[in-house]
């Protein structure tokens, strides 16, 4: 027997219609006690919406809303679910959820609706997480890579590793078991080769930065001198009048973000304030800032003003360490040109150069091109949860043991440990081996009514 649990699957404030979700051995009684259907009588058909009323304990009519039933075990969580869609804003279904807790359903914890769905197996536990990252998604190509996620695309790649990883296991086993039957040398020799091309898929589907960006978006680094247009590109990037765009320089100090969607993936961009040395104590600050939003950022945009010749600060910065990849934009190339792409080609060649005018938008589809190449399209067997890439980490750890001390002759039994350990490890992240903790750590994260 299961409580029945009871949250506002919708967001707070105000619109059109809010959710009140009800899931639990008792959903269905509390319901029909609550819910007056105009039209039919209980026992209501399953997945049925039906226009009706919820009524309080007075027999006064709280709401009128649709209400629906879903029978076990044909629902979110495989148990008996109930829907009651209210009108929206605060009070209707605040007081919906109130009679329904009256009638003996309970508060939902976060995330508890698909807590249970895990829990009776209808998703595994990826699938559970990535139902929290539909949710947060900030881009088209985001979700697309937690619907992946959400229709098993992952859980299929990883069951396929611990099914290998179970086979390699069993191999190495019986030979432990029955070293007389089975040849060591061809038993050793199957399992290396196992055990690399195990770790090689793995090592390819933890792709940090990959992930990061389709989770995220792409971030975005505009640098150059104060006064060489990066205000002016950013707005014009961002099609808005975002950042202070002025002819004195260093007016931008702090670092601005802005974000815009280019092939449904999203661009973070940072507009840092133009790097130079300087004495002004906020203009250093944000001198400083720039540096930092460069570390942050997986490309960046160095802008030169092309209509004044180039000064010795701006060969230093086209010549400069970066940690991310660059390329250099001569910009203004509408207010005549006194430098050519050929001079500065030569100053830096290992970056692209383009011609550019961020106020007419000359060139920007050159730019447009160029971010387009890293916005990368999500690949079916990369992970892209933070936690997924920690725990095969440790996996891929665990294997690289067992594979060196196969190299290094040490005694079979230790190298099973290892392999069993990385098995254990990959259950943390499909959710066959889970505790408590694990389970309470994910899904604190996730809102309450989903
Ligand atoms: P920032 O200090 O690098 O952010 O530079 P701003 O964007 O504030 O631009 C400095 C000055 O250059 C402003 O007067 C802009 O109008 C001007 N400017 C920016 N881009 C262009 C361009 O492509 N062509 C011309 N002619 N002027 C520009």
């Amino acid at each position: 027997m299961t409580d029945t649990i009871v949250g506002i699957a919708t967001a707070a404030g105000e619109g059109g219609v809010a959710i009140v979700r009800m899931s639990g051995d008792g959903a269905i009684a509390i319901f029909e006690n609550a819910f007056r259907a105009r039209k039919r009588h209980p026992p209501y058909e399953s997945h049925r919406l039906m226009l009706g009323d919820v009524l309080d304990a007075g027999c006064e009519v709280i709401d009128e809303v649709m209400g629906v039933v879903m029978c076990a075990p044909h629902s979110y969580t495989r148990e008996d679910v109930c829907e009651i869609h209210t009108h929206g804003g605060i009070a209707a279904a605040g007081m919906v959820m109130r009679r329904l807790i009256e009638l003996g359903a309970r508060p939902a914890e976060a995330g508890e609706f698909t807590r249970r769905a895990f829990m009776n197996g209808r998703i595994d536990l990826m699938q559970a997480e990535a139902v929290m990252g539909v949710i947060s998604a900030q881009s088209a190509s985001a979700l697309r890579s937690e619907q992946r996620m959400l229709q098993g695309g992952q859980s299929r790649f990883l069951r396929q590793a611990q099914d290998e990883l179970t086979a390699l296991l069993a191999g190495l086993e019986a030979h432990i078991d029955y070293p007389d039957e089975i040849d060591e040398e061809e038993a050793l020799a199957g399992l290396r080769e196992g055990l690399d091309k195990l770790m090689d898929r793995l090592d390819r589907a933890i792709d940090e930065r990959g992930a990061r960006i389709v989770r995220e978006g792409l971030h975005v680094a505009l640098c150059g001198r104060p006064n060489a247009g990066k205000s002016t590109l950013f707005n014009a990037l961002l099609g808005e009048e975002r950042a202070i765009v002025t002819d004195i320089p260093g007016t931008t100090r702090d670092v601005l973000e802005g974000s815009f969607q280019l092939d449904g993936a999203r661009v973070i961009l940072l507009d840092t304030a133009g790097l130079r040395h300087t004495g002004d104590a906020v203009e250093q600050i944000g001198v400083e800032r720039a540096r930092a939003a460069l570390d942050r950022a997986d490309v960046a945009l160095l802008l030169i003003d092309a209509s004044t010749g180039l000064m010795e600060e701006e060969r230093e910065l086209m010549q400069m360490n970066l940690p991310c990849p660059c390329a250099v934009l001569l910009n203004k190339e509408d207010a005549g040109e006194s430098i050519s792409v050929e001079t500065v080609q030569a100053l830096c060649p290992d970056r692209p150069v383009f011609r550019l005018s961020a106020q007419t938008g000359e060139g920007m589809d050159r730019v447009h091109a160029y971010l387009r190449g890293f916005v990368r399209k999500p690949q079916e067997l990369t992970l892209t949860h933070e936690r997924h890439m920690a725990v095969a980490r440790q996996v891929l750890e665990r294997l690289k043991q067992a594979r060196e001390g196969l190299s290094q002759d040490q005694p079979l039994d230790l190298t099973a440990v290892d392999m069993h350990e990385a098995l254990y490890l990959l259950g943390r992240i499909t959710g066959d081996s889970v505790d408590e903790q694990l389970l309470d750590d994910i899904f604190s994260r996730f809102c309450v009514g989903k």
